[in-house]
C-alpha cells in the first residue's frame, strides 16, 4: 500500500518535471524567434533627484509580449536568455534601442541599461557599446550601465578592465540591487561605481523597521561617505519616499514617482 502510494507519488513528480522541462524548451525556441518577430520593446522609468525632484533620466527595461503567454516577466526570461547565450544579441538590441530613444529626450537626462554578467564576460561589450554610442549619437556622459553584484563574481581581473574601459569613456556605473546577492563590501572598494541601488527588498522591508531598516540606513552611510549616490529602488509610497529621504539617499526610482513606462508616453509625462 505505502509502496504503491510512494510510486505514484513519484509518477506525478516525473510528469511535473517532463512539463517543466517541456515548458522550458519550448520558451527558448519562442525566445529565439522574439527578436525577429519584433515581439521585444523597452519600457523606460525615471529616477528622480531628492535634492531637486526632477526627473533626470530612465532605466530601460526590456518587455516581451509573447503571442499566446502575453507579458513574460524579464525575470523569468533573462535567466533563460543566459543560460542559451541569447543575451548577448537582446541586450546589444536594448542597449542600441535605449541609447536611441535617449537622444529623443532633454539633452541633460541619462538612459541605465541592465548589462547581464554574461555580457560583461564577453569580449564585444565595449566594442558593443561604442557602436551603440555612436550609431545613436548619445554622448557617452549620457550612459549608465547598472551591473549586479554577479557580474563581479568571476574574472575579475577581465571584469575590472571592462569596467575601467567603460568607465574611461566616461559612461557611468552603477551597481544595482545592492544588498541582495553576494553583497560583499570590497566590491565597493575594488571598483569606484558612481551610483550604489539599494534594492527594493529593504525599502519595503523598512515599513516594518528592524534589519531592513538598519541595513537601508547603513548602505546609504555607506555610498554617503564613499562619495557615490545611492538610489532606493521599488518606493511605493509617501511613507517610504519619506524615509529615504531622511536616510539621505539621493535619487529614487519606484512607482509612487513613475512605473516603467513605453517611449511613447515619456514627452507627457515629462510634461505632465
Ligand atoms: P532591475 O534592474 O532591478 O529593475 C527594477 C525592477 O523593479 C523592474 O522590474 C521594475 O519594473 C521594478 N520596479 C520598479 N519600481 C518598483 C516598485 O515601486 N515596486 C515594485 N514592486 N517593482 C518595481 P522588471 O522590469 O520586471 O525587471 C526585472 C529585472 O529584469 C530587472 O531588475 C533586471 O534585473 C532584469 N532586466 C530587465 N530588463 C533587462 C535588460 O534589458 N537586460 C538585462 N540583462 N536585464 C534586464
Ligand atoms: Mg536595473
Ligand atoms: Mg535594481
Ligand atoms: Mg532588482
Amino acid at each position: 500500500e505505502a509502496k504503491r502510494a510512494g510510486r505514484g507519488r513519484f509518477r506525478v513528480f516525473e510528469t511535473g518535471m517532463d512539463a517543466a522541462l517541456r515548458d522550458r524548451r519550448e520558451l527558448e525556441i519562442d525566445l529565439r524567434r522574439a527578436s525577429a518577430l519584433k515581439q521585444f520593446d523597452v519600457h523606460y522609468q525615471p529616477f528622480v533627484d531628492l535634492y531637486t525632484n526632477r526627473v533626470i533620466g530612465f532605466e530601460a527595461l526590456i518587455r516581451w509580449d509573447h503571442p499566446v503567454r502575453g507579458r513574460v516577466s524579464p525575470v523569468d526570461f533573462i535567466p533563460l536568455a543566459e543560460e542559451t547565450g541569447l543575451i548577448c544579441k537582446i541586450g546589444e538590441w536594448v542597449l542600441r534601442t535605449a541609447c536611441a530613444t535617449a537622444m529623443t529626450w532633454p539633452e541633460e537626462m541619462t538612459v541605465a541599461v541592465n548589462i547581464s554578467p554574461v555580457q560583461f564576460r564577453s569580449d564585444a561589450l565595449v566594442q558593443t557599446v561604442l557602436s551603440a554610442l555612436a550609431h545613436s549619437g548619445l554622448p557617452a556622459h549620457r550612459l549608465e550601465i547598472e551591473i549586479t553584484e554577479g557580474a563581479l563574481l568571476e574574472n575579475t581581473a577581465n571584469v575590472l578592465a571592462t569596467l575601467h574601459a567603460l568607465r574611461d569613456l566616461g559612461i557611468k556605473i552603477s551597481m544595482d540591487d545592492f544588498g541582495t546577492g553576494y553583497s560583499s563590501l570590497s566590491y565597493l572598494q575594488k571598483f569606484p561605481f558612481n551610483k550604489i541601488k539599494i534594492d527594493r527588498s529593504f525599502v519595503q522591508g523598512a515599513d516594518e523597521g528592524g534589519d531592513s531598516e538598519a541595513i537601508l540606513k547603513a548602505i546609504a552611510g555607506l555610498g554617503l561617505s564613499l562619495g557615490m549616490a545611492i538610489t532606493a529602488e521599488g518606493v511605493e509610497t509617501q511613507e517610504q519616499l519619506a524615509r529615504i529621504r531622511s536616510e539621505q539617499c539621493t535619487h529614487v526610482q519606484g512607482y509612487f514617482t513613475g512605473r516603467p513606462m513605453s517611449a511613447d508616453s515619456i514627452s507627457t509625462f515629462l510634461s505632465a
